[in-house]
């Protein structure tokens, strides 16, 4: 299979869309002079051929959130804090942006979004904040020598860092963290979790069960989850970083007590995302200070990267039924291509029940960081597990947890698709991928 090394980009404009992501690079006509491109554009600007198939690490951000944006930027900076008629102006957007969020995910009530910094900090979060109030709860009540001294967490093995690091440090703390396991295809059983329920006595101070695996894509059965844990009275939080904008997520038929998502995920900017917490779910504050966020996350809020992260939610939601099937379609393509050209490369995750996005492999005898550096060379952005892994010597712990083959527990490799992706653009993902992985292969046999 040779790789092309002509300009190949398959888009229908090929000057204004940026390849592998069918969109129009975020330095529209809306964007100010000094506007500097972002990476993504960069990209375009350069190799025509290089296709961005790293989504779940990051997307690049939608034209229509850098428009909602721009006015905060720019004339309307009101802090939303303040009386006068900007500051006035400020709280109005911030209060419409939490009543559009909260319509968006199906909450109750606007007041049950609390607007952070993104997936790592509602993640920290919730945890910190349930053993905390598992604790306040515990010194209010009295020690009644029945119930377990420290908080119990119940959460699985394979969950991002930003989970399980936090929960480690917990650990450290004295918490009882349980780490469901799950089976070869990343899926959580609601047995297992009723019966780490039953075992450990008094009831848990969080069950926490992402919503979509960013490595593997499996998308796990958080209502059902969620029904097991309320039997046993522990309050659910679902880490559906991953998942919002990609899949339907609506925090009501899930039933969950919280959720954490992240903006830059769904194609709005970087460094802000939100934490549902349903009304009677009361975490302690996360940062002191002034009353914003009801007093629970102080600090001027960060009103553009709100504006910017509702207004790409929405057109996610808006194009999501159509998106869905159509990448669901070319993701197969690509999964049953490359398992098919190279042997001993294994799709992983759930077949079904898996984000439409992401196309995971487990390659026997490759390094998986190998592979992506002659995929980048031969123009796809991909990743070996999650971004934040990379860098890092030991086998994914998603790998280790589905219990892929030994030989290829580094040779983990994902490719997620952008909603926009063309079939020409998805057929070159398949072609380099095939190249890659043989090339990895024949020099990894040689180290
Ligand atoms: N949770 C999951 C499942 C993720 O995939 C990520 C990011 O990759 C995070 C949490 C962290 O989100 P953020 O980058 O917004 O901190």
């Amino acid at each position: 299979m040779t790789t092309s090394s002509t300009p190949a980009s398959a888009s229908p404009n090929p000057a204004s869309v940026l390849p592998g992501t069918g969109r129009a690079p975020a330095t529209s006509a809306t964007a100010p002079e000094t506007h500097k491109p972002s990476a993504a554009g960069d990209l375009a600007a350069g190799d025509r051929t290089y296709i961005y198939a790293d989504n779940a690490a990051t997307t690049p951000l939608s034209p229509r959130a850098l428009e909602a944006m721009m006015p905060y930027l720019t004339d309307r900076f009101g802090n939303p804090s303040g009386i006068h008629r900007v500051a006035r102006e400020a709280a109005r957007a911030l209060a419409d942006a939490r009543g559009r969020m909260a319509e968006l995910l199906g909450a109750q009530d606007p007041a049950e979004i609390v607007f952070t910094s993104g997936g790592t900090e509602s993640d920290n979060w919730v945890l910190r904040g349930s053993a905390q109030l598992w604790r306040e709860k515990q010194a209010q009540r009295g020690d009644s020598g029945t119930a377990p001294r420290q908080p119990l967490i119940v959460t699985s093995a394979i969950e991002h860092h930003a989970v399980l690091h936090t929960c480690a440090e917990l650990e450290r703390a004295g918490a009882h963290v349980v780490y469901l396991p799950v089976d070869e295809q990343g899926r959580i059983s609601s047995q297992d979790l009723e019966r780490a329920l039953a075992h450990e006595g008094g009831p848990a101070a969080l069950v926490s069960v992402m919503l979509a695996n960013n490595e593997i894509g499996t998308v796990e059965d958080v209502a059902e989850l969620a029904r097991a844990a309320h039997a046993r009275n522990a309050p659910f939080h679902t880490d559906a970083v991953q998942a919002v904008g990609h899949i339907p997520v609506n925090v009501t038929d899930l039933g969950v007590d919280a959720l954490s998502l992240s903006a830059h995920k769904f194609h709005g900017p970087r460094g802000v995302g939100a934490l549902y917490l349903r009304r009677g779910f009361d975490l302690p504050p996360l940062i002191r200070g002034g009353a914003q966020e009801r007093h629970l996350r102080a600090g001027t809020e960060n009103l553009a990267g709100i504006a910017g992260m509702v207004a790409a939610l929405e057109e996610q939601i808006d194009n999501l039924a159509a998106a869905q099937a159509r990448v669901a379609a070319l993701r197969d393509r690509l999964v049953s291509v490359v398992c098919n050209a190279v042997p001993d490369v294994h799709p992983t995750g759930d077949p079904v029940r898996r984000l439409p996005s992401i196309a995971s492999f487990a390659c026997e005898n490759i390094d998986g960081e190998l592979a992506v550096v002659i995929l980048d060379q031969l123009g796809v952005a991909a990743a070996t597990g999650s971004a934040c892994s990379t860098g890092s010597t030991d086998p994914s712990h998603v790998a280790v947890a589905i219990g892929a083959p030994p030989a290829s527990l580094h040779g983990t490799l994902r490719l997620s698709l952008s909603d926009t992706v063309t079939d020409e653009e998805a057929e070159l993902i398949a072609r380099r991928t095939i190249e890659a992985l043989r090339r990895a292969r024949s020099l990894s046999a040689m180290m």
